[in-house]
């Protein structure tokens, strides 16, 4: 089988490695991909994930069999009602579906109206009613910009002055923008990933990410600089209750609608006093998450993309020996200002893996070209000696590239 996977970053990497390693699938193509990529059965194409008339007539003049939609972006824009019109097989959420992402405020109602644990909220269009509501709230309160904001529209104020300047800044961007107002939930935080099909789903081991800069959590938010897989403090029980309550509710909720979900749903899970609450949905894997997840499959991973789409029975597998553990390599100036032109290293001895991101060739060596450029990933048998594998190697580097220096603190109760 020929399979086109449509992202750029590390993720989509560790998605064509995963799929070429499958004895039915002959080619992985990458759209638009990055040059760290490029090995035996995988190459990109330079096609940009939204330029979806493209990805269509690429997918039909190389007869693909089936595409997977890594980024956010491409879902939003329609790519999947599109393959499907044109009769080719793609696993993910549609348009309507990827509201649950794009959405902030369609999600809220939609768990309010299935009752589905989330934290409280109110949502506004104008300053003076916010403002009103805001000032007879408790502190902290959690104030988030509705649409699409790259993880970069959602404030956890711990004063009145804080959510002022937000909602200042916010209307003064846009006079009718739409603001979530929640209530600040207080728990450990981790990542549920569920493959959606017509009729069934899989959830793989669970994540936690590591979304500051800077170790213990300091600093700035980026787009994630390392998570680890399976998170041995949360329990299985914690979990199937997550799913049970959260996720399973949700696509059902979704099918309800009308509107059903197919994909990757990505259920970012609060652990409260009160029991699992949903944080946020994502309509796609995590990154860095995906790089710890998906080597964890040992079942064969186009025979499950495949028979989610088509509604064949599926069987998933997952080692549970190990702890895997990633740590992103990032460009110095990430994430205001990324430098160009920083050696990446190209290869990690076994059994480490590296999967690329921002980077580009010259002279037969990587280059950073964007923020998060790697993530190098080990596995051990517990999270404390996987550090170790990691950072063993990666300390002994001569880069000039920043990374932390403790992902997987969390399971250790640092
Ligand atoms: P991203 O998709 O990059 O995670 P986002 O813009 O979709 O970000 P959210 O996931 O909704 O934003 O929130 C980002 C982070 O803020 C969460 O991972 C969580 O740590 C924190 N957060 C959000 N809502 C709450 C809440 N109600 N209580 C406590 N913390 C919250």
């Amino acid at each position: 089988a020929k399979v086109l996977v449509i992202g750029n970053g590390a993720r989509e990497h560790v998605f064509a490695q995963k799929l070429i390693s499958s004895p039915t699938v002959e080619h992985v193509f990458v759209a638009p991909g990055n040059p760290g990529m490029q090995t035996a059965g995988i190459s990109t194409i330079n096609i940009a994930v939204d330029a979806i008339t493209e990805l269509v007539a690429f997918a039909q003049e190389n007869t693909i069999d089936l595409t997977l939609v890594g980024m956010e972006n491409a879902l939003v824009a329609g790519v999947v009602d599109a393959f499907r019109a044109a009769d080719l097989k793609i696993f993910g959420p549609t348009k309507a579906a990827a509201m649950l992402e794009g959405s902030k405020s369609f999600t809220k109602n939609l768990l309010a109206k299935y009752g589905i644990p989330t934290a409280k909220y109110a949502i506004f269009t104008d300053y003076q009613a916010s403002w009103a509501y805001i000032q007879q709230q408790a502190m902290p309160i959690v104030l988030k910009l509705d649409g699409l904001a790259f993880g970069k529209g959602v404030t956890i104020c711990q004063d009145l002055v804080t959510a002022k300047q937000f909602l200042q800044e916010a209307y003064a961007l846009k006079e009718d923008a739409r603001i979530v107002v929640e209530e600040f939930l207080a728990g450990e935080e981790f990542s549920i990933f569920t493959f959606v099909g017509k009729n069934q789903s899989v959830t793989t081991p669970i994540a936690q990410d590591h979304k500051r800069l800077l170790d213990g959590d300091k600093g700035p938010n980026t787009g994630g600089m390392g998570a680890y897989s399976p998170v041995p403090h949360i329990s299985d029980e914690v979990v199937e209750t997550a799913i049970t309550t959260l996720v399973q509710p949700t696509i059902a909720a979704m099918a309800a609608e009308g509107t059903p979900f197919t994909g990757i749903l990505y259920t970012g899970v609060i652990l409260t006093s009160n029991g699992p609450k949903v944080i946020e949905f994502n309509v796609r894997f995590g990154d860095p998450e995906a790089q710890v997840v998906i080597p964890q499959l040992t079942s064969d991973f186009y025979q499950l993309l495949d028979g989610l789409v088509t509604g064949q029975p599926i069987a998933a597998a997952w080692q549970t020996a190990d702890i895997y553990l990633g740590v992103v390599l990032a460009a110095p100036g990430y994430p205001t200002k990324p430098e160009a032109g920083h050696l990446v290293p190209m290869s990690v001895p076994a059994p480490l893996a590296i999967n690329f991101a921002g980077v580009k060739m010259v002279d037969n060596q990587l280059q950073t070209a964007g923020g998060r450029v790697a993530t190098i990933v080990g596995h051990a048998k517990s999270v404390f000696e996987t550090q170790q594998v990691v950072y063993n190697y990666l300390n002994k580097l001569d880069i000039s590239l920043q990374y932390r220096q403790d992902i997987g603190a969390k399971a250790l109760g640092k």
